[in-house]
């Protein structure tokens, strides 16, 4: 165990910048992120002005939720019928409560975000596909 205070901890100062951190372009200081729920977007605001620039990242927090949507709309409803697929019955469905749901991980298209479960209900009537 090293001691924490003589570690080496990366403090940039005047160097590249430090990716992930913003600062104001009015007053220097630090921006936070923060989320504006009615449009969906990522924006950076100062604490200390009323300085807000929208982030350049904002398309990953909005092509998240799009991509996950994306990917229960592609699961074919069909694979209930898929005797390789593994079945739960302690996954209850949250549209039909019915305790009889395959599942199986599906290996998304955007390499940073990790391996996810998908689930899809057997209820014949309901085949509701969700992800954790
Ligand atoms: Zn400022
Ligand atoms: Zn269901």
């Amino acid at each position: 165990m090293s001691n924490p205070s003589t570690s080496n901890t990366y403090v940039p100062s005047g160097g590249p910048p430090f990716v992930g951190i913003l600062f104001c372009p009015e007053c220097n200081n630090m921006l936070y992120p923060k989320e504006d729920k009615e449009t969906k977007t990522l924006f950076y605001a100062c604490r200390n002005c009323s300085h807000k620039q929208l982030a350049k990242n904002k398309c990953v927090y909005v092509n998240k939720i799009v991509q996950d949507v994306d990917e229960l709309r592609n699961i074919v409803p069909d694979v209930v019928n898929d005797p390789a697929l593994p079945r739960t019955d302690c996954h209850p469905c949250p549209q039909c409560g019915r305790q009889d749901a395959v599942f199986f991980q599906a290996e998304s298209r955007r390499a940073e975000s990790e391996m996810r479960l998908y689930y899809v209900c057997r209820n014949s009537k309901c085949l509701h596909r969700w992800t954790e």
